[in-house]
């Protein structure tokens, strides 16, 4: 065949199949596997016109609330809120400090000033990127010193490993506050032999559709085994209403689940356990494959993560670039979470910080990676990633 290059020197690059995109995560394959009940669910809500508070809502709190080993669960309309609730139920108010770290997302530190109280920033451990409890004490002293009053932490279970709950509750019970566990990654999660939602004072999670457990729209949930916490959770979370819906007792929000979110998350918590072990197995593929290359993901003794995210530690960012870059070539995507710590950003660098700084969180920032990553992800498919991801 004559080419119209012909007569030149141009090369003709060769043309080669692009390579098979991977998904970051893959909510088809679960669809797949749950449509049938799916639909059924949702058509017995379209069926039934309670689409507010209707009676999947109420079943799936008691579901919820058995799964994790809680007395009272509360959905609500997202994690954020979820947090904001909290927070309103605790009396959080000007003045006080809630102790947040800096390596999370947003939503954690964002419902602070929301209600004119002041986060302040904690580091975290080089490991487990989660709390680190000597950095909480730090902070906790340096907001004393500015006139704040210590008022609640709030320790993310970051990239579904749950966050050492034993040091950051002891430290924050010793010093007259509660604490929230942001669990919007981790729920379910295991440490020492509880699991995330029945360990802190207030746990909170989200069903944003990349979350462990999603629905298909926002949601999210509060647990506690505080009986008076719970009234007052459930009051504010339909504008603060009292006995009655139209009494009301103090200022509140609107924010609840969907009576179809609740209905498709039915059927998601059936088979989130089986989900969880899913999620461990790939966990442990990545790990055989790279662990002799990169700093893989530590868990502690005695905790299970639900594997949000798997995130590696690159020795430095411009290996983590090449990495990137690498993957990218071969059709595989890969994420950031999270290039900024949040006392570095505009939003949030005018609000207190532990006094030795954050050089954790900055340091992990620079670093970290995180690679594709759900229950349904085939060995075939995860040898590609390493292979791309060793290089
Ligand atoms: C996703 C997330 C939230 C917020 O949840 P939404 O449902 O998106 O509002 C809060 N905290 C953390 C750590 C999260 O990852």
């Amino acid at each position: 065949m004559v080419s119209i290059y012909s007569h030149s020197n141009v090369q003709i690059p060769k043309l080669k199949a692009p390579p098979m995109t991977v998904a970051f995560i893959d909510l088809a394959a679960q669809q797949a596997r749950l449509r049938e009940n799916l639909d059924a669910a949702i058509s017995q809500v379209l069926d039934q016109g309670q689409y507010i508070m209707g009676p999947q809502v109420r079943l799936l709190e008691k579901q919820l609330a058995e799964f994790c080993g809680a007395r009272h669960c509360l959905t609500c309309a997202n994690g954020t809120d979820a947090l904001q609730l909290a927070l309103m139920a605790l009396g959080i108010k000007a003045g006080d400090a809630v102790f947040v770290p800096s390596f999370t997302f947003a939503a954690t530190a964002e419902v602070v000033p929301f209600l004119n109280a002041t986060p302040v920033f904690v580091d975290c451990l080089p490991d487990t990127f989660n709390m680190d409890p000597e950095s909480l004490k730090r902070a906790i002293i340096q907001a004393k010193s500015v006139g704040l009053r210590p008022a609640c932490v709030i320790p993310v279970d970051l990239f579904g490993l749950p966050a050492g709950y034993d040091a950051l509750l002891a430290i924050a019970h010793e010093n007259d506050m509660k604490l929230i566990g942001d669990s919007a990654q981790g729920f379910g999660g295991i440490y020492k032999g509880k699991t995330t939602g029945s360990i802190a004072d207030i746990t909170t999670t989200s069903f944003f559709p990349a979350k462990p457990l999603g629905c298909y729209g926002d949601g999210g949930a509060l647990f506690t085994d505080d009986e008076e916490l719970a009234r007052l959770i459930d009051s504010y979370r339909v504008h603060g209403k009292g006995t009655h819906k139209y009494y009301n007792e103090r200022i509140g929000m609107n924010s609840r689940l969907d009576t179809l979110q609740a209905a498709i998350l039915i059927e998601k918590l059936a088979v989130y356990g089986d989900e969880i072990e899913k999620r461990q197995a790939v966990a442990s593929r990545y790990n055989a494959g790279l662990s002799n290359r990169f700093e893989t993901p530590y868990v502690p003794d005695g905790l299970k993560s639900v594997w949000a995210q798997y995130t590696l530690k690159t020795a430095s960012s411009a290996e983590r670039e090449t990495l990137q870059q690498r993957a990218k070539d071969a059709g595989i995507p890969t994420v950031i979470y999270y290039p900024v710590p949040l006392h570095m950003q505009n939003a949030y660098n005018a609000f207190p910080v532990d006094p030795t700084g954050l050089a954790v969180s900055e340091d992990l920032a620079q670093r970290v990676i995180s690679l594709p990553m759900h229950p349904y992800l085939e060995p075939e498919t995860q040898e590609r990633i390493v292979a791309a991801v060793a290089g």
